[in-house]
């Protein structure tokens, strides 16, 4: 039976993972890099309060690694910037953002921006992926695994010099099940906290954001959903104010629904939206946050 090293970064991402390793089949082993609780599979708890720069850990890893067949981890730019340095380390293939497993090594994954799909027949023994869990939907696996700890080594190299949370109380971006996004048009940082974050407050949901308001200072680096930022599949997508870029759209298209808030009726939104509200964002949105608040008062 192959062997599967399942490299986490988060506490939640090996029950998130096993709709996946189910699929690809094997005996599965975490190597958990953050603080990990029980697990159903066997995990080697490297247990870092915080995961070290992937350059200081990546030997240690691929020394790991090197004995498993495939080596996986949920698709985020950590796990991608850890995994290539793996690929290269061990010289094994790798494939991102697995959204399909259709034969022996052989993988289904969106490419041009979301725009086509590639299927990658890979050759060798190991095989590196990310994936996409949306992709691949499973209930947690069943029973607890042992859990052993272990010392990577971290060897010198980049230092985290700070790292400051900014996300506050939200629920994580990749993980949430609803999540309210705005773009350009909010202006400001207070109007998009104001606007955007008020209806995410109201739903219990996360925070989204264009690049274009990532880059215009109205929302902050760790929000931007997208081809360059974080890939979603929440429940419910709101986006207001968005024009529906390409690249935007890559990042959003496993969401299960998702609703368009924009005021000119020929924007490419609408055609991905399930549901399209043609309004100013600006009056739509704070009437929708307060009469969900309403109503979650009145229950
Ligand atoms: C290599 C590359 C990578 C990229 N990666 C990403 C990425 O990861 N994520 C990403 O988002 N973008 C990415 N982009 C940028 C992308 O091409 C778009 O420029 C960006 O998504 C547009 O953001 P926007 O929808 O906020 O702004 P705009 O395109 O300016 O659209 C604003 C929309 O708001 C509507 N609007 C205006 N005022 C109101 C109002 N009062 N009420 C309601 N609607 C209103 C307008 O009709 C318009 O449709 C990338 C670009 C490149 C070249």
């Amino acid at each position: 039976m192959p062997k599967i090293l399942l490299i986490t970064f988060g506490p939640s991402e090996a029950a998130v993972a096993s709709g996946f390793v189910a699929k690809l089949g094997g005996d599965v082993t975490v190597l958990a890099l953050a603080a990990t609780g029980p697990s159903a599979y066997n995990v080697l708890d490297a247990g870092f309060s915080e995961i070290p720069p992937s350059d200081t850990i990546s030997t240690g890893v691929a020394d790991i690694a090197r004995d498993y067949d495939y080596v996986a981890a949920v698709s985020s730019l950590a796990a991608k910037d850890l995994l290539a340095r793996l690929a290269g380390h061990l010289d094994w293939p790798l494939v991102n953002d697995v959204t399909a497993i259709s034969g022996t090594k052989e993988f289904q994954h969106p490419v041009a921006a979301g725009a086509a799909v590639e299927t990658v027949r890979v050759a060798g023994d190991g095989v590196i992926l990310t994936f996409r869990p949306a992709a691949f939907p499973g209930s947690p696996a069943g029973g607890v695994g042992t859990t052993e700890a272990i010392s990577l080594a971290v060897s010198s190299g980049s230092r985290r010099t700070e790292a400051a949370a900014k996300s506050g109380t939200r629920p994580d971006l990749a993980q949430a099940k609803v999540i309210v996004s705005g773009g350009r048009p909010l202006q400001t940082a207070d109007k998009f906290e104001q606007i955007i974050g008020g209806l995410a407050d109201a739903l219990g949901g996360a925070v989204g954001a264009t690049r274009a308001a990532v880059d215009s200072g109205i929302a902050s680096n760790e929000l931007q959903v997208g081809q360059t930022g974080k890939i979603v599949a929440p429940d419910l997508y709101i986006a207001a104010g968005i024009s529906g870029s390409t690249q935007h759209l890559a990042g959003i298209k496993d969401s299960k629904v998702i609703v368009a808030i924009n005021k000119d009726p020929g924007a490419p939104i609408f055609e991905v939206a399930d549901f399209g509200l043609v309004a100013d964002l600006f009056e739509a949105v704070p009437e929708l946050t307060a009469q969900i608040r309403q109503r979650a008062v009145a229950q």
